[in-house]
């Protein structure tokens, strides 16, 4: 992979550039003979591990992780009547144990609820044992129909983190709900990937769930992708799986609901959002390798300027910092190349004449160039990595309010859905909702939408006229 292969196709072809990109940078290799199923390499492994990383420590502050088994028993997953119907098309059943048929049926997880609700039923006693916040970052598995794409749309999701939550009264399962919220937009900040929150509509919740609340980003060519969904569930699971609690009073009651996930889109968007026709550009937060040092060893001085580029390893991996020398014996215009594919947000250069300058080469993976006095080298790193970060943030929030649009015209809406999404006032009706869907061939998204734009437009129906509020409508993944 040391080879020049030039540019990768313009992002403006975002699929060519995505799927070129997932090899080239070594993100997933999607040889792998089953349809649906893609391998990380361990490039890209790392970099989930350090996302992943990120959400696990957000999540630890008042969630217990944990891991149920991959079976559920048809008897648990037929329970809840509506659920499995959302579900019943996309299981995976295992009917047999080496040439023995199964007496049940066992399904592939196609998420946990069915799994972890039973084991709650014996888990939750009392008052005192709520609130109950329970994690775990498991593989699931869907029979997709639609076009299968590494990252988005996948027969076997690796990595999805799914959270579900007990709690007495309704009222605070709603307080998780938007504490999960609150601590996903926490995530996404730090992945500096900008987020639009909002409700789904009703025909388009979770299946089971009271309602679902969705985070959506919006990719380069303007299509959304769902990057984190939260549900509220009631008391539907809990009266199915009969998970009750003894109150303050001695009365058994029915305990409320919430489950939320995040899978291993969050990836697709990182990379997404922030990469460009050289590679991927990685939040230092996540960086496999956050600062590379290319020595420039042309010329009589090449061990004087290893041992000053190894001394500065030392000096940065004892700061904390991810940081590797690239020694190999290339030319330095095809290792910026190696690392720039990567990602790495700051290259260090190091030659004769910074030796007697007393100075580093800095130049940030946008090209940034400058220098850096040798003495406070740990200092100047660590502020040029916090303004890429800040960089980043700034860009992803310009490319979001550059492909949103409020408007409240039918006609205007089908010139904004071609560029991104579009909020428009709609009545909340379903029938309404269709028109709107086939006239312009994009989705009615949810309502109540939080981004960091102004939701506020027209109100009257953009389909029958009738009072109406703000809804995201957009193409999605
Ligand atoms: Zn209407």
């Amino acid at each position: 992979m040391d080879d020049d292969l030039g540019a990768l196709p313009p992002k403006e072809d975002f699929s060519g550039w995505y799927n070129e990109l997932l090899w080239r940078a070594e993100i997933m290799d999607v040889r792998y003979p089953v349809k649906g199923l893609y391998v990380w390499y361990p490039f890209g492994f790392a970099l989930r591990r350090n996302v992943y990383g990120e959400l696990r420590a957000l999540l630890d502050v008042d969630h217990a992780e944990t891991l149920f088994p991959l079976l559920i028993p048809e008897t648990e997953l037929a329970k809840e009547g509506e659920h499995i119907k959302g579900f019943e098309d996309e299981v995976y059943w295992v009917t047999h144990g080496g040439l023995s048929p199964l007496e049940v049926k066992l399904a592939l997880r196609p998420t946990s609820e069915c799994a972890i609700y039973p084991m709650y039923h014996l888990w939750v006693r009392s008052h005192a044992d709520l609130p109950l916040r329970v994690y775990q970052i498991v593989n699931t598995f869907r029979y997709e129909t639609k076009h299968t794409r590494p990252l988005i749309r996948l027969r076997e999701i690796t990595s999805f983190k799914e959270a579900h939550t007990v709690h007495a009264t309704w009222e605070d399962a709603e307080a998780q709900v938007h504490a999960a919220l609150a601590l996903y937009r926490q995530f996404y900040a730090t992945l500096c990937v900008p987020v639009i929150v909002s409700k789904r509509p009703d025909w388009d919740k979770f299946p089971g769930a009271d309602y679902t609340i969705a985070v959506d980003t919006i990719m380069p060519d303007g299509r959304t992708l769902q990057i984190g969904t939260v549900h509220h569930l009631g008391d539907h699971f809990s009266k199915t799986f009969a998970i009750t609690y003894e109150d303050v009073d001695g009365e058994q009651q029915f305990a409320q609901q919430t489950c939320y996930g995040i899978s291993e889109r969050c990836i697709a968007a990182l990379i997404s959002m922030h990469g460009d026709e050289k590679g991927l550009v990685l939040p230092p937060a996540v960086a496999p390798v956050q600062v590379v040092i290319v020595p420039i060893t042309i010329g009589k001085r090449k061990e004087e300027v290893l041992v000053a580029a190894r001394v500065i390893e030392e000096e940065l991996a004892a700061a904390g910092l991810r940081v590797k020398v690239d020694r190999r014996d290339l030319r330095p215009g095809a290792k910026y190349y190696y690392w720039e594919m990567r990602g790495v947000p700051l290259r260090l250069e190091v030659g004769p004449r910074d030796l007697d300058a007393g100075q580093v080469t800095a130049v940030t993976r946008l090209g940034d160039k400058s220098t850096v006095p040798r003495a406070s080298l740990r200092f100047g790193v660590a502020d040029l990595l916090a303004r890429f970060t800040g960089t980043l943030t700034r860009r992803g929030e310009e490319h979001l309010l550059s492909h949103a649009r409020v408007v409240d015209t039918m006609e205007e809406l089908s010139v904004a859905i071609e560029k991104g999404v579009a909020i428009v006032p709609w009545c909340g009706e379903r029938t309404c909702a269709d028109f709107i869907e086939e006239t312009v061939n994009a989705s009615v998204l949810g309502t109540e939408v939080q981004a960091g734009f102004s939701c506020a437009g027209g109100s009257a129906c953009i389909s029958c006229g009738k009072p109406g509020t703000g809804a995201l409508v957009g193409r999605s993944y």
